[in-house]
């Protein structure tokens, strides 16, 4: 594709670094990285930290390591530089004097003396002259001994940049169609603020310029900023490149998604347990589908799939509840050694150590897949894991009260663990065996039996089957636990 001077895809994501990777940040990133992966294009990463108040290095941080462990590798940007650095919009000030000068040479640009309250009195109409929208052009025509007067009076200057009075700017978007925007209701806008700093629009389009952006994917909250950057482009002569805005992303009260809605932001959900397949796979279904019903994509599929003529103008909602059930099902499909490693560092935490030589690796894998089908994440994989450990393993309160203080508990765990002490060899079928034989001796349902050795072994009222639990437990920790429950047993 030819866009611009450019002949390849080049794209790029633009966060402000004033907090973290939230749901719809992180879904630009990913609809700009896949579309830049299809096309064999480049992914570049511009840190726009031009409010200094607000952005901070922390933040930076924190947005670099979620894009990094969403798997959005970036070709250019902080760390990986291509030759249109620098990264960071703090540091690009020159590019944007440059192009101030470009405007200002074509006599495009024209210094604004008005004060904030200046502005915010006229625009309201306080001053008798009615009200406006945008700039009412007090400025525009100013003579250099207005100019020489107002400097007089110690007033700095911004400068605006002429826009036509008349007429209107047109963008065609990629997913939104034709928008049009009057010329008049945009009025003159600051392109470089009195204190010399580039306002957004301005700094976005010399940046997109100078990179060799070739499309803009961003959010829908950005399409009224397009005719001001479309206006830039005109007057600087060049060409645009592609924009394409993707629907807004709401909360399940279809509202725009916030902090209201709970976790919003990627760490959050890392932190939660979460795997990056499943998070970049739901992330990938707000505001684009394949077809009616396919919906679960490795990355590398979606790279393959993804489009922007399937991106809907429709709002997205960000459902909570389907992303859990997206992580169930990865956490369910991941080969194991990848399970494996990203527990790593969440049963290194809770003490937990998996034992050593292939023998014991057989086992961790057998714990995994025994309970994986019932967690929803990585911390509750790692929590539920505990028992199986030589941990100590706490009662759960509940069915302290409700299994084990029960009259007649102590004797049939008693019992039980007799039976148990001679099982050989000590594995699930012989469990089973012996456990169903001693209920039946005793006169008694499997369950009264089953319910208490459950609570002794593993502190909980649910697990997965009991007898196979036992035979990964091993049968030393089994009888352990079964004596120290049978000391507070009824
Ligand atoms: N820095 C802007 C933001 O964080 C994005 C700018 C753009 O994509 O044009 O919303």
């Amino acid at each position: 594709m030819e866009v611009g001077n450019t002949t390849t895809v080049r794209v790029r994501f633009a966060p402000s670094p004033s907090g973290y990777l939230h749901v719809g940040g992180a879904r630009t990133a990913l609809f700009n990285w896949l579309f830049a992966r299809r096309a064999g294009g480049r992914f570049i990463l511009r840190i726009e930290d031009t409010d200094q108040q607000r952005s901070t290095g922390e933040s930076v941080a924190a947005i670099l390591e979620d894009l990094a462990w969403l798997g959005l590798d970036w070709d250019e940007g902080p760390g990986a530089d291509g030759g249109h650095g620098p990264y960071f919009q703090s540091q690009r000030s020159e590019f944007y004097r440059r192009y101030a000068g470009l405007l200002g040479d074509a006599g495009l640009l024209y210094p604004c003396y008005c004060t904030p309250e200046e502005l915010e009195a006229r625009r309201a109409g306080t001053g008798g002259e009615g009200k406006f929208q945008g700039y009412d052009g007090r400025c525009r025509e100013l003579t250099p001994a207005d100019r020489v007067r107002l400097e007089a009076e110690g007033r700095t200057s911004a400068l605006r940049l002429r826009v036509p009075t008349s007429g209107k700017t047109v963008v065609d978007d990629g997913i939104r169609g034709r928008v049009e925007f009057a010329n008049e209701i945009m009025g003159d806008f600051v392109v470089v603020r009195a204190d010399g700093s580039p306002t957004y629009n301005f700094a976005v389009v010399a940046d997109d310029i100078e990179m060799g952006i070739s499309h803009v994917i961003r959010g829908e909250d950005h399409l009224s900023n397009t005719p001001r950057q479309f206006l830039i482009y005109e007057a600087l002569g060049r060409a645009k490149p592609f924009f394409a805005h993707i629907p807004l992303i709401l909360g399940p009260d279809r509202t725009r998604l916030s902090k209201r809605h709970g976790a919003t932001s990627v760490g959050q959900y890392r932190e939660a347990g979460f795997v990056q397949e499943a998070v970049a796979n739901y992330l990938s279904l707000l505001g684009w589908s394949y077809d009616d019903r396919r919906e679960l994509f490795t990355v590398p599929e979606l790279v393959q799939a993804f489009s922007l003529e399937r991106v809907s103008r429709n709002p997205a909602v960000f459902d909570p509840g389907k992303l859990e059930w997206f992580n169930g099902h990865y956490l369910r499909e991941l080969p194991l050694e990848i399970l494996e490693e990203r527990l790593d560092p969440l049963m290194k935490r809770r003490g937990l150590t998996i034992p050593a030589g292939p023998d014991g690796r057989e086992w961790y894998h057998r714990v995994l897949n025994l309970l994986r089908p019932r967690v929803h994440n990585l911390e509750e994989l790692a929590a539920d894991s505990a028992y199986f450990f030589p941990a100590e393993v706490p009662l759960d309160p509940a069915g302290l009260e409700k299994v084990i203080r029960k009259e007649g508990v102590a004797a049939r765990l008693t019992a039980a663990r007799e039976r148990l002490a001679g099982v050989e060899p000590f594995n699930q079928e012989e469990i089973e065996e012996a456990i169903r034989g001693l209920a039946a001796e005793l006169n008694l349902k499997a369950g009264d039996l089953i319910h208490p050795l459950r609570m002794a072994v593993t502190g909980k009222t649910v697990s997965p089957g009991l007898f196979e639990v036992l035979a990964l437990v091993g049968r030393e920790l089994t009888l352990d636990r079964i004596d120290r429950a049978a000391c507070v047993a009824g």
